[in-house]
């Protein structure tokens, strides 16, 4: 089935969020892989028999957690809440062996503020939607209006 993917300003973070389009049958989602907030709208037909209408859901994020081993593997994780015990699981793994830390990372997202509890986000991470979006527009030389409607995704 055929979607087009692009980035879009984050509703709830105001940065850029990554949204999967099936144009033909109107399922929509959104996430965000800088605060972990997530949107998704599904048409109902496409998904059950006799489904009728449309179906949302919105998970709320409280941060990500970017994982990269030093040899191989990659994993995003959303956090759809934040506790101490999460918050320590993912710090151990963190500082497991394996992980790069270089290009790893672990950010709470919490009431309209970000913090950075280990390793370094991209410089896209930090950039306000608008930011990213023209930045983006240069450096794909994106000039027709199909290309500006479809704003390339890059961590
Ligand atoms: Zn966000």
């Amino acid at each position: 089935m055929a979607s087009n993917m692009y980035a879009t300003e984050c509703p709830q973070c105001g940065r850029s969020a990554i949204v999967d389009e099936y144009y033909k049958r109107g399922d929509r989602y959104l996430t965000c892989w800088r605060c972990g907030y997530c949107h998704t709208v599904e048409n109902r037909a496409f998904h059950e028999k006799d489904g009728v209408g449309f179906e949302e859901e919105v998970c709320p994020g409280f941060g990500v957690f970017v994982w990269r081993g030093k040899k191989d593997g990659y994993q995003i994780t959303m956090l759809g809440k934040f506790d101490e015990a999460l918050e320590r699981e993912y710090m151990e793994k963190f500082h497991e062996e394996g992980t790069d830390q270089e290009t790893s990372y672990f950010v709470r997202y919490d009431e309209g503020r970000f913090k950075v509890l280990a390793g370094k986000p991209t410089e896209n991470f930090h950039l306000p939607f608008d930011v990213y979006r023209d930045k983006m527009y240069k450096e794909y030389d994106c000039v027709t209006e199909f290309e500006r409607y479809l704003v390339p995704i890059e961590e």
